[in-house]
Protein backbone atom coordinates (compact mmCIF):
# COMPACT_ATOMS: atom_id res chain seq x y z
CA UNK A 1 0.00 0.00 0.00
CA UNK A 2 2.74 2.49 1.11
CA UNK A 3 4.65 1.88 -2.30
CA UNK A 4 1.15 2.04 -4.02
CA UNK A 5 1.03 5.72 -2.41
CA UNK A 6 4.91 6.56 -2.99
CA UNK A 7 3.87 5.55 -6.69
CA UNK A 8 1.77 8.20 -6.96
CA UNK A 9 3.31 10.97 -5.29
CA UNK A 10 6.40 10.42 -7.40
CA UNK A 11 7.67 14.22 -8.62
CA UNK A 12 7.53 14.51 -12.20
CA UNK A 13 10.58 16.77 -13.27
CA UNK A 14 9.34 19.72 -15.42
CA UNK A 15 9.37 19.40 -19.10
CA UNK A 16 12.85 20.66 -20.44
CA UNK A 17 15.16 19.02 -17.80
CA UNK A 18 17.58 16.40 -19.13
CA UNK A 19 16.98 13.29 -19.57
CA UNK A 20 19.07 11.21 -16.70
CA UNK A 21 22.36 9.67 -18.82
CA UNK A 22 20.73 5.88 -17.58
CA UNK A 23 17.87 6.28 -19.86
CA UNK A 24 19.82 8.04 -22.40
CA UNK A 25 21.82 5.04 -22.77
CA UNK A 26 18.97 2.37 -22.65
CA UNK A 27 17.35 3.86 -25.23
CA UNK A 28 20.71 4.33 -27.57
CA UNK A 29 21.02 0.58 -26.76
CA UNK A 30 17.97 -0.94 -28.14
CA UNK A 31 17.25 1.76 -31.41
CA UNK A 32 20.70 -0.09 -31.96
CA UNK A 33 19.78 -3.78 -31.26
CA UNK A 34 16.72 -3.00 -33.18
CA UNK A 35 18.02 -1.58 -36.22
CA UNK A 36 20.30 -4.41 -36.35
CA UNK A 37 16.95 -6.81 -35.19
CA UNK A 38 15.12 -5.48 -38.51
CA UNK A 39 18.01 -6.21 -40.77
CA UNK A 40 18.52 -9.58 -39.28
CA UNK A 41 15.06 -9.73 -40.67
CA UNK A 42 15.25 -8.08 -43.75
CA UNK A 43 17.92 -11.53 -44.35
CA UNK A 44 15.60 -13.81 -42.69
CA UNK A 45 12.66 -13.19 -44.99
CA UNK A 46 14.72 -12.73 -47.81
CA UNK A 47 16.09 -16.48 -47.27
CA UNK A 48 13.06 -18.50 -45.76
CA UNK A 49 10.61 -16.91 -47.91
CA UNK A 50 12.42 -15.42 -51.23
CA UNK A 51 11.02 -11.71 -50.56
CA UNK A 52 12.15 -8.06 -50.12
CA UNK A 53 10.46 -6.49 -46.74
CA UNK A 54 10.08 -3.05 -47.55
CA UNK A 55 9.61 -2.21 -43.46
CA UNK A 56 12.11 -4.03 -41.96
CA UNK A 57 14.39 -2.13 -44.14
CA UNK A 58 12.81 1.77 -44.05
CA UNK A 59 12.17 1.12 -40.08
CA UNK A 60 16.41 -0.09 -39.55
CA UNK A 61 16.94 3.19 -41.51
CA UNK A 62 14.44 5.49 -39.30
CA UNK A 63 16.70 3.60 -36.28
CA UNK A 64 20.02 4.54 -37.58
CA UNK A 65 18.89 8.18 -38.64
CA UNK A 66 17.46 8.64 -35.10
CA UNK A 67 20.64 7.17 -33.58
CA UNK A 68 22.91 9.35 -35.58
CA UNK A 69 20.85 12.70 -34.78
CA UNK A 70 20.10 11.69 -30.82
CA UNK A 71 22.44 14.68 -30.12
CA UNK A 72 20.45 16.82 -32.34
CA UNK A 73 16.88 15.74 -31.37
CA UNK A 74 14.74 15.59 -28.22
CA UNK A 75 14.46 13.41 -25.73
CA UNK A 76 10.80 13.06 -25.90
CA UNK A 77 11.00 12.90 -29.62
CA UNK A 78 13.58 10.48 -29.27
CA UNK A 79 11.32 8.47 -27.50
CA UNK A 80 8.14 8.85 -29.31
CA UNK A 81 9.77 7.77 -32.53
CA UNK A 82 10.62 4.39 -31.12
CA UNK A 83 7.72 3.42 -29.21
CA UNK A 84 6.01 4.41 -32.99
CA UNK A 85 8.27 2.35 -34.76
CA UNK A 86 8.19 -0.72 -31.94
CA UNK A 87 4.45 -0.34 -32.26
CA UNK A 88 4.49 -0.28 -36.12
CA UNK A 89 6.91 -3.41 -36.62
CA UNK A 90 4.63 -5.40 -34.21
CA UNK A 91 1.25 -4.41 -35.82
CA UNK A 92 3.01 -5.17 -39.28
CA UNK A 93 4.96 -8.40 -38.11
CA UNK A 94 1.07 -9.75 -36.45
CA UNK A 95 -0.54 -8.79 -40.14
CA UNK A 96 2.04 -10.81 -42.07
CA UNK A 97 3.23 -14.06 -39.98
CA UNK A 98 1.01 -14.01 -37.35
CA UNK A 99 0.61 -14.99 -33.46
CA UNK A 100 2.59 -17.55 -33.84
CA UNK A 101 6.58 -16.98 -34.33
CA UNK A 102 6.43 -14.32 -31.59
CA UNK A 103 7.31 -10.57 -33.32
CA UNK A 104 4.17 -9.19 -30.21
CA UNK A 105 7.37 -10.10 -27.77
CA UNK A 106 8.74 -6.64 -28.64
CA UNK A 107 6.21 -4.98 -26.32
CA UNK A 108 7.97 -5.83 -23.63
CA UNK A 109 10.64 -3.43 -23.33
CA UNK A 110 8.56 -0.65 -23.68
CA UNK A 111 6.60 -1.55 -20.82
CA UNK A 112 10.23 -1.27 -19.05
CA UNK A 113 10.96 2.05 -20.05
CA UNK A 114 7.52 3.38 -19.76
CA UNK A 115 7.90 2.79 -16.06
CA UNK A 116 11.43 4.04 -15.97
CA UNK A 117 10.72 6.98 -17.43
CA UNK A 118 10.96 9.30 -14.97
CA UNK A 119 9.53 12.67 -17.31
CA UNK A 120 6.23 10.52 -16.98
CA UNK A 121 3.21 10.81 -14.50
CA UNK A 122 2.31 7.93 -12.68
CA UNK A 123 -1.43 8.04 -14.44
CA UNK A 124 0.33 8.32 -17.44
CA UNK A 125 2.40 5.04 -16.73
CA UNK A 126 -0.73 3.39 -15.95
CA UNK A 127 -2.44 4.56 -19.51
CA UNK A 128 0.32 3.54 -21.13
CA UNK A 129 0.58 0.10 -19.57
CA UNK A 130 -3.46 -0.61 -20.53
CA UNK A 131 -2.96 0.61 -23.78
CA UNK A 132 0.11 -1.35 -24.38
CA UNK A 133 -2.10 -4.70 -22.99
CA UNK A 134 -4.75 -3.29 -25.22
CA UNK A 135 -2.62 -3.33 -28.53
CA UNK A 136 -1.39 -6.33 -27.92
CA UNK A 137 -4.90 -8.14 -27.27
CA UNK A 138 -6.28 -6.52 -30.51
CA UNK A 139 -3.35 -8.33 -32.43
CA UNK A 140 -3.98 -11.62 -30.47
CA UNK A 141 -7.87 -11.29 -31.73
CA UNK A 142 -7.03 -10.51 -35.29
CA UNK A 143 -4.20 -13.07 -35.74
CA UNK A 144 -7.23 -15.46 -34.60
CA UNK A 145 -9.96 -14.25 -36.58
CA UNK A 146 -7.44 -13.87 -39.75
CA UNK A 147 -4.74 -15.71 -41.47
CA UNK A 148 -1.28 -14.14 -41.31
CA UNK A 149 -0.60 -12.59 -45.53
CA UNK A 150 2.31 -14.53 -45.43
CA UNK A 151 1.85 -17.74 -44.19
CA UNK A 152 5.63 -19.49 -43.11
CA UNK A 153 6.54 -22.89 -42.86
CA UNK A 154 7.46 -24.60 -39.35
CA UNK A 155 10.91 -24.48 -39.97
CA UNK A 156 10.52 -20.43 -40.43
CA UNK A 157 8.03 -20.50 -37.73
CA UNK A 158 10.98 -22.29 -34.97
CA UNK A 159 13.84 -19.40 -36.55
CA UNK A 160 11.64 -16.68 -36.44
CA UNK A 161 10.31 -17.52 -33.00
CA UNK A 162 13.67 -18.39 -31.62
CA UNK A 163 15.68 -14.93 -32.53
CA UNK A 164 12.31 -12.95 -31.08
CA UNK A 165 12.50 -14.97 -28.11
CA UNK A 166 16.38 -14.33 -27.64
CA UNK A 167 15.90 -10.52 -28.81
CA UNK A 168 13.45 -10.22 -26.41
CA UNK A 169 16.22 -11.31 -23.58
CA UNK A 170 18.89 -9.53 -25.10
CA UNK A 171 17.15 -6.31 -24.65
CA UNK A 172 15.51 -6.75 -21.65
CA UNK A 173 18.72 -7.85 -20.09
CA UNK A 174 20.72 -5.06 -21.28
CA UNK A 175 17.94 -2.52 -19.86
CA UNK A 176 17.72 -3.85 -16.83
CA UNK A 177 21.42 -3.76 -16.15
CA UNK A 178 21.79 -0.13 -17.37
CA UNK A 179 18.62 0.95 -15.15
CA UNK A 180 19.29 -1.60 -12.16
CA UNK A 181 23.24 -0.38 -12.21
CA UNK A 182 22.17 3.89 -12.63
CA UNK A 183 19.87 2.92 -9.29
CA UNK A 184 22.74 1.51 -7.32
CA UNK A 185 24.98 4.06 -8.38
CA UNK A 186 22.96 6.74 -7.11
CA UNK A 187 21.90 5.36 -4.02
CA UNK A 188 25.79 4.50 -3.50
CA UNK A 189 26.21 8.48 -4.20
CA UNK A 190 24.44 9.41 -2.05
CA UNK A 191 25.16 7.32 0.35
CA UNK A 192 28.60 8.69 0.48
CA UNK A 193 27.08 12.69 0.09
CA UNK A 194 25.03 12.10 3.41
CA UNK A 195 28.15 10.61 5.54
CA UNK A 196 30.46 13.40 3.97
CA UNK A 197 27.17 16.02 4.66
CA UNK A 198 26.86 14.49 8.37
CA UNK A 199 30.90 14.94 9.24
CA UNK A 200 30.27 18.55 7.81
CA UNK A 201 27.59 18.90 9.95
CA UNK A 202 29.11 17.62 12.99
CA UNK A 203 32.78 19.34 12.13
CA UNK A 204 33.72 23.34 13.44
CA UNK A 205 35.39 24.62 10.38
CA UNK A 206 38.28 26.18 11.66
CA UNK A 207 39.72 23.99 13.57
CA UNK A 208 38.26 20.30 12.54
CA UNK A 209 37.48 19.37 15.83
CA UNK A 210 33.88 18.36 16.10
CA UNK A 211 31.53 20.62 17.18
CA UNK A 212 29.36 21.41 20.33
CA UNK A 213 26.59 19.66 18.59
CA UNK A 214 28.44 16.06 18.18
CA UNK A 215 29.80 16.82 21.45
CA UNK A 216 26.44 16.80 23.43
CA UNK A 217 25.16 13.81 20.90
CA UNK A 218 28.53 12.08 22.35
CA UNK A 219 27.82 12.53 25.75
CA UNK A 220 24.26 11.60 25.45
CA UNK A 221 25.01 8.20 23.77
CA UNK A 222 27.34 7.46 26.36
CA UNK A 223 24.94 8.02 29.39
CA UNK A 224 22.66 6.24 27.85
CA UNK A 225 24.86 3.13 26.96
CA UNK A 226 26.63 2.86 30.12
CA UNK A 227 24.52 4.53 33.13
CA UNK A 228 26.46 3.02 35.86
CA UNK A 229 29.74 4.52 34.36
CA UNK A 230 31.86 7.64 35.66
CA UNK A 231 32.81 10.44 33.23
CA UNK A 232 33.86 13.57 33.69
CA UNK A 233 33.63 16.76 31.16
CA UNK A 234 35.73 19.94 31.28
CA UNK A 235 35.10 23.41 29.38
CA UNK A 236 38.25 25.29 28.77
CA UNK A 237 38.98 28.94 27.83
CA UNK A 238 41.67 30.93 26.33
CA UNK A 239 42.78 33.60 28.83
CA UNK A 240 42.59 37.32 27.58
CA UNK A 241 42.23 35.91 24.43
CA UNK A 242 40.33 38.89 22.85
CA UNK A 243 44.43 40.62 23.13
CA UNK A 244 45.88 38.17 20.55
CA UNK A 245 42.95 39.35 18.35
CA UNK A 246 43.64 43.10 19.40
CA UNK A 247 47.41 42.84 19.22
CA UNK A 248 47.86 40.77 16.52
CA UNK A 249 44.69 40.55 14.19
CA UNK A 250 42.05 38.51 13.45
CA UNK A 251 43.86 35.92 11.88
CA UNK A 252 46.82 35.38 13.95
CA UNK A 253 43.59 34.57 16.56
CA UNK A 254 42.43 31.83 13.86
CA UNK A 255 45.79 30.56 13.70
CA UNK A 256 46.18 30.31 17.41
CA UNK A 257 43.23 28.23 17.89
CA UNK A 258 43.89 26.08 15.02
CA UNK A 259 47.51 25.26 16.51
CA UNK A 260 45.46 25.13 20.02
CA UNK A 261 43.14 22.57 18.62
CA UNK A 262 46.38 20.42 16.91
CA UNK A 263 47.71 20.67 20.54
CA UNK A 264 44.48 18.69 21.98
CA UNK A 265 44.19 16.14 19.62
CA UNK A 266 47.59 15.27 20.21
CA UNK A 267 46.86 14.86 23.60
CA UNK A 268 43.81 13.29 23.28
CA UNK A 269 43.93 9.75 22.56
CA UNK A 270 43.27 7.42 25.36
CA UNK A 271 42.74 10.28 27.97
CA UNK A 272 39.71 12.06 26.24
CA UNK A 273 37.61 13.60 23.46
CA UNK A 274 37.24 17.08 22.40
CA UNK A 275 35.51 19.58 20.91
CA UNK A 276 35.15 23.25 19.87
CA UNK A 277 32.44 24.59 22.34
CA UNK A 278 32.19 28.08 20.57
CA UNK A 279 34.49 30.85 20.61
CA UNK A 280 37.69 30.51 22.10
CA UNK A 281 36.63 27.78 24.27
CA UNK A 282 36.66 23.97 23.91
CA UNK A 283 34.85 21.36 25.71
CA UNK A 284 36.88 17.94 26.77
CA UNK A 285 34.93 14.28 27.53
CA UNK A 286 36.46 12.08 29.78
CA UNK A 287 34.41 8.48 30.01
CA UNK A 288 35.42 6.41 32.61
CA UNK A 289 37.61 9.19 34.87
CA UNK A 290 36.69 10.57 37.86
CA UNK A 291 37.19 13.78 38.78
CA UNK A 292 40.98 13.28 40.11
CA UNK A 293 41.89 11.53 37.08
CA UNK A 294 40.56 14.24 35.12
CA UNK A 295 42.42 16.75 37.10
CA UNK A 296 45.73 15.22 36.57
CA UNK A 297 45.36 15.07 32.73
CA UNK A 298 43.90 18.51 32.54
CA UNK A 299 46.50 20.16 34.16
CA UNK A 300 49.30 18.33 32.03
CA UNK A 301 46.97 19.73 29.06
CA UNK A 302 47.12 22.92 30.97
CA UNK A 303 50.61 23.00 31.09
CA UNK A 304 51.30 22.01 27.41
CA UNK A 305 49.56 25.21 26.40
CA UNK A 306 51.24 27.37 28.35
CA UNK A 307 54.92 26.16 27.15
CA UNK A 308 53.35 26.03 23.53
CA UNK A 309 55.50 28.75 21.53
CA UNK A 310 52.86 30.41 18.24
CA UNK A 311 54.40 32.00 15.86
CA UNK A 312 52.75 34.27 13.22
CA UNK A 313 53.69 36.18 10.52
CA UNK A 314 56.83 37.39 12.78
CA UNK A 315 55.25 37.31 16.02
CA UNK A 316 56.08 35.11 18.66
CA UNK A 317 53.81 34.77 21.93
CA UNK A 318 52.10 32.01 24.15
CA UNK A 319 48.95 31.93 25.94
CA UNK A 320 47.33 30.44 28.79
CA UNK A 321 44.04 28.44 29.36
CA UNK A 322 41.64 27.50 32.67
CA UNK A 323 40.10 25.18 32.66
CA UNK A 324 36.57 23.92 34.42
CA UNK A 325 35.97 20.54 35.81
CA UNK A 326 33.05 18.25 36.83
CA UNK A 327 32.07 14.90 37.54
CA UNK A 328 29.29 12.75 36.89
CA UNK A 329 26.97 12.55 39.52
CA UNK A 330 24.74 10.30 37.96
CA UNK A 331 21.33 12.35 39.04
CA UNK A 332 21.90 15.62 37.12
CA UNK A 333 21.36 16.39 33.59
CA UNK A 334 24.42 16.79 30.81
CA UNK A 335 23.59 19.80 30.46
CA UNK A 336 23.51 20.48 34.41
CA UNK A 337 26.92 18.74 34.75
CA UNK A 338 28.46 21.12 32.00
CA UNK A 339 26.92 24.14 33.82
CA UNK A 340 28.61 23.37 36.88
CA UNK A 341 32.03 23.12 34.51
CA UNK A 342 31.22 25.97 33.34
CA UNK A 343 30.86 27.45 36.63
CA UNK A 344 34.40 26.01 38.11
CA UNK A 345 36.06 27.78 34.76
CA UNK A 346 34.53 30.91 35.75
CA UNK A 347 35.74 31.16 39.34
CA UNK A 348 39.00 29.69 38.09
CA UNK A 349 38.94 32.95 36.04
CA UNK A 350 38.45 35.33 39.10
CA UNK A 351 41.07 33.22 40.80
CA UNK A 352 43.97 34.21 38.70
CA UNK A 353 43.38 32.19 35.17
CA UNK A 354 46.32 29.67 34.00
CA UNK A 355 44.56 27.06 35.99
CA UNK A 356 42.20 23.74 36.63
CA UNK A 357 39.36 23.97 38.91
CA UNK A 358 37.83 21.05 39.87
P1 LIG B 1 39.03 35.78 29.42
O1 LIG B 1 40.37 35.48 29.96
O2 LIG B 1 38.17 36.42 30.46
O3 LIG B 1 38.41 34.64 28.79
O4 LIG B 1 39.26 36.91 28.34
P2 LIG B 1 39.02 36.81 26.81
O5 LIG B 1 39.62 38.01 26.18
O6 LIG B 1 39.49 35.52 26.29
O7 LIG B 1 37.46 36.77 26.79
P3 LIG B 1 36.39 37.46 25.94
O8 LIG B 1 35.16 36.65 26.03
O9 LIG B 1 36.31 38.92 26.33
O10 LIG B 1 36.92 37.38 24.44
C1 LIG B 1 36.85 36.25 23.68
C2 LIG B 1 37.31 36.66 22.33
O11 LIG B 1 37.44 35.54 21.45
C3 LIG B 1 36.39 37.61 21.64
C4 LIG B 1 36.26 37.10 20.23
O12 LIG B 1 36.49 38.06 19.27
C5 LIG B 1 37.30 36.04 20.17
N1 LIG B 1 36.90 34.97 19.27
C6 LIG B 1 35.89 34.13 19.40
N2 LIG B 1 35.84 33.28 18.34
C7 LIG B 1 36.88 33.60 17.55
C8 LIG B 1 37.37 33.09 16.31
O13 LIG B 1 36.84 32.15 15.71
N3 LIG B 1 38.48 33.67 15.79
C9 LIG B 1 39.09 34.71 16.40
N4 LIG B 1 40.17 35.20 15.83
N5 LIG B 1 38.64 35.22 17.55
C10 LIG B 1 37.56 34.67 18.12
MG1 LIG C 1 35.12 32.96 26.37
MG1 LIG D 1 38.73 33.73 27.02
Amino acid sequence: MRYLLEFFHQKVPKAGTEMPAYYHSALMLNESILALYFLAFEVLIYWRIHKVGILPLALSVIMILIIRSSKNMSMRMNNLTYMLVTLVWCGWYIYSFGWGSGGQLMLIPMLAFNFFNIFNPPWRKIINAVGLIIFRMLLYYWSLYNLPAIPLDSASHVIFQTINSILLFIILSVDFIIFSSSIQDTERELRIDNQFLHKEADTDPLTKLPNRRAMQDQISSFRSEFPDSPFTVAIGDIDFFKKVNDTYGHNCGDYTLQQLADLFRSFSEGNYTVCRWGGEEFCFFMPGKNIDEAWNVMFELCEAVRKMQISFEGNEFSITITIGLEENDFRSSIDRILEKADKKLYMGKVAGRNRVVM
